[in-house]
């Protein structure tokens, strides 16, 4: 019988990117795939608290191994914003272009444009913690630029490429973000922890 394992979210896009990549001795499973059916709060201050909570939420209530996950952006010039505000810096949760107008805003004049997308994965794996992050990094540029992608995107240049994210290929993007950074990191730690 296969292992399972929570992946706490309800985003079947991220659950099958690891899916895909994983061996056929673990089922990953969402957190509808389990009925939890609560919305689970990001009340940290960090990622790495906010990805915990995922995951012991999970842990806590239903007994399964289980990992979350929370990204962000991270500029330096504002001092880490907006960071694990990311979804909701202009106020309301998911308005991307109200966030990139308000970093953009408040980077008018400023020279300094670097800043990286940051990922940390809290597992919890038979009882205890590993955390896993992936980090890329990059500039922000002063206009929005190409309409793939997701979030802050437009305005996200990587280091060595002239184009945003939002003008890459998905493909292309998977190879070098945050996000898959961390995933091939905990992928690795599950391919050879059974
Ligand atoms: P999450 O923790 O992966 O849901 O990410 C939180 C927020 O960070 C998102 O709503 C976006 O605003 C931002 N973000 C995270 N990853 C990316 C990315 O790959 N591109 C652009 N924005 C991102």
């Amino acid at each position: 019988m296969p292992l399972q394992l929570v992946f706490a979210t309800n985003n079947r896009h991220k659950l099958e990117e690891v899916a895909a990549k994983i061996n056929d001795e673990i089922q990953l499973l969402t957190l509808e795939d389990i009925g939890c059916k609560e919305d689970i709060e990001e009340t940290g201050s960090t990622f790495k608290e906010n990805a915990s909570i995922k995951s012991h939420f999970v842990y806590d209530k239903y007994h399964l191994n289980c990992f979350g996950d929370d990204s962000g952006l991270i500029v330096d010039a504002l001092n880490g914003e907006p960071g694990v505000y990311s979804a909701r810096y202009a106020g309301e949760h998911g308005n991307h272009a109200a966030n990139i107008a308000k970093v953009l805003d408040k980077l008018k004049g400023v020279e300094n444009r670097r800043a990286r997308f940051k990922t940390i994965i809290s597992l919890i794996w038979n009882g205890n913690e590993h955390f896993f992050d992936g980090t890329v990094e990059g500039t922000i540029r002063h206009q929005i630029t190409g309409n793939g992608g997701f979030g802050y995107d437009p305005i996200f240049q990587p280091d060595g490429y002239d184009i945003t994210f939002a003008e890459m290929t998905m493909e292309a993007k998977n190879k070098i973000s945050h996000r898959a950074r961390a995933m091939e990191k905990l992928i690795s730690f599950l391919n050879s922890h059974q």
